[in-house]
């Protein structure tokens, strides 16, 4: 499964209805897909979407079609200046590419990092940031 992150700006999503529609039209390409994420910004609905790797190419279609803005895989790095060691992004992350080493200290794993951006909102020092 592949990881996109998409905006739906307010101007194109007025009401759920609009969202709705989206929705069903990703669902009429006959796509399976998880929402990892909703959520909204100033700007608009911000979604999390964890899609099949063979279908990201027609998804990506289908929402840009219905002005979606589609952005790739993301990723994160942790400032460590800010980071309070408190573990709060730990329990959230799917891949165990947060996690503490043996001095009780955040580490992160690049590479184990899948881009779902799920520990971006859980930090209380705002140390974890999408690259
Ligand atoms: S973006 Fe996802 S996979 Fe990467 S560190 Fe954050 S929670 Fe873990
Ligand atoms: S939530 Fe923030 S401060 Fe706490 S361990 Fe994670 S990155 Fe560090």
């Amino acid at each position: 499964m592949t990881i996109i992150n998409c905006k739906l700006p307010f101007g194109v999503v007025k009401s759920i209805e609009d969202y709705s529609n989206i929705i069903n039209e990703i669902l009429s390409y006959n796509i399976t897909f998880n929402i990892l994420k909703f959520s909204t910004g100033t700007s608009g609905v911000n979604l999390l979407l964890d899609v099949p790797e063979k279908k990201v190419n027609m998804i990506t279609q289908a929402l840009k079609k219905n002005d979606v803005i589609v952005n790739k895989k993301g990723r994160v790095i942790v400032d460590d200046e800010k980071c309070i060691d408190c573990g709060a992004c730990i329990s959230l992350c799917p891949t165990d590419a947060l996690h503490f080493n043996d001095n009780n200290q955040l580490e992160f794993s690049y590479e184990k990092c899948i881009g779902c951006l799920l520990c971006l909102d859980s930090c209380p020092r705002q140390a974890i940031e999408e690259m």
